[in-house]
């Protein structure tokens, strides 16, 4: 039986969802279109299996497959990020960073990581997070030019003395220097742990610096930049950190591993490692880097003036309308986008005075600088006047014109 025939309820809200995937344009910095081969592997009898434990050091029988998928995973991940060792069974990003937490420290230690108002994530100890409740976090955040100032990440770290140092961000535009943390980590003898969630795609396509050998760990997500299933890897150089590592994870906070999912992350991996990927990263840089000097030419303010990877962050600090209104009005326009804090905010955290914007997705389906000339125009005029809902009906129409050239997937289910 087929699942529209089985559940018709879960089937028929699947089908909206390719619909809404693809009238509309997504922006949200950290959402990207997978491969069709990625879905089908998530899609099968791997899903059956239990697993725990590592290759060859299983608690089940019957692993001498799943044994070689994980391998396969691993072998492309330790060549794509070009270091020793890595953990391919996180579910997520923030249980990955959980893994890391609880190898390397303990409860009660101080960690210092980026503000999550300044562009860090919840992970790196906000207090709603378990890394805000488990261990005693501090923070450093961005200038009010929108970069980080390591002489002042010294300043603070020499004062708190974490046990460890997180970098990485969800909201950065600007190249993350992991020479100069690792400078800082060194000289307060802390560790240092390169969180690259947002970039990884960008760091396989040599489009950002490697986090290595300056990093002790690191993580990511698998499904942001990288455009593999949704997932989290962990990653090091250092023997000693990767067999705590590995128990961190199975039998620290995990269970079974999904390994239909590692098979897709194999999967996905084998795109990152391909000639096409370095394309796909310079396009993914080149169209961000189109859209920021559109907003700016069209008289919109930049957090750091600019980009240097996948995203921008507008700032409407000087304006009448907050990220809230541009988030909601740019939806009625048929872009998706998500409002952000911005440096020196004024306004709530629900409502906050800016918008992040990412190339990623936009680039999957195939646009390059000429689109992005457009889009970024089209965003400009929705801004522009914002309460004219007749305006952004138009333009919704004609984006999904435009969208309906770039064909992304075929079909919801694979
Ligand atoms: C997205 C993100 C995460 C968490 O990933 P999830 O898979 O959503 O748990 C962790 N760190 C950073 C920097 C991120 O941007």
């Amino acid at each position: 039986m087929s699942l529209e025939q089985f559940d018709k309820e879960i089937y028929d809200l699947t089908q909206k969802e390719l619909q809404r995937q693809s009238d509309h344009l997504e922006m949200i910095a950290s959402e990207n279109f997978t491969l069709p081969e990625v879905m089908e592997a998530m899609g099968c009898v791997l899903t059956n299996k239990y697993a725990e434990g590592y290759p060859a050091k299983r608690y089940y029988g019957g692993c001498e497959f799943v044994d070689e998928i994980e391998n396969l995973a691993i072998k492309r991940c330790k060549e794509l990020f070009a270091c020793n060792f890595a953990n391919v069974q996180p579910n997520s990003g923030s249980q990955a960073n959980q893994g890391v937490y609880m190898a390397l420290l303990n409860p009660g230690d101080k960690i210092l990581g980026m503000d999550l108002s300044h562009g860090g994530h919840l992970t790196h100890g906000a207090k709603v997070s378990s890394s805000g409740k488990i261990y005693e976090s501090f923070f450093y955040g961005v200038e009010l030019d929108g970069r980080i100032n390591y002489d002042r990440v010294l300043d603070i770290a020499k004062i708190v003395r974490p046990k460890m140092i997180v970098c990485g961000a969800s909201a950065y535009a600007r190249v993350i220097d992991f020479a100069k943390f690792r400078e800082i980590a060194d000289e307060v003898g802390a560790l240092l742990f390169a969180d690259i969630a947002h970039i990884a795609g960008l760091v396989a396509g040599k489009e950002h610096p490697s986090p290595f050998p300056h990093a002790h760990v690191v993580s990511s997500t698998t499904h942001k930049t990288l455009r593999g299933p949704r997932g989290g890897i962990i990653m090091t150089n250092d023997e000693e950190l990767a067999k705590k590592i590995n128990s961190a994870i199975f039998p620290g906070i995990q269970g079974g591993p999904l390994m239909h999912v590692i098979a897709a992350k194999a999967v996905g991996f084998k795109f990152n490692l391909s000639s096409e990927w370095k394309i796909y990263a310079n396009q993914v840089v080149k169209n961000a880097k189109k859209l920021a000097e559109v907003l700016m030419n069209r008289g919109f303010k930049l957090v750091s003036d600019g980009t240097d990877n996948h995203l921008v962050l507008m700032s409407f600090l000087d304006r009448e309308f907050s990220g809230k209104d541009a988030d909601l009005a740019l939806g009625n326009a048929g872009i998706t986008a998500n409002k952000n804090t911005v440096p020196g905010e004024t306004r709530s955290a629900f409502v906050t005075s800016g918008l992040r914007l990412g190339t990623p997705a936009l680039t999957a389906r195939g646009f390059k600088e000429k689109e992005l000339e457009l889009v970024g125009n089209k965003i400009a005029d929705v801004l522009s006047d914002i309460g004219n809902t007749n305006l952004q009906a138009r333009i919704k129409e004609e984006l999904k014109e435009l969208a309906s050239k770039f064909i992304i997937y075929e079909k919801a289910i694979f």
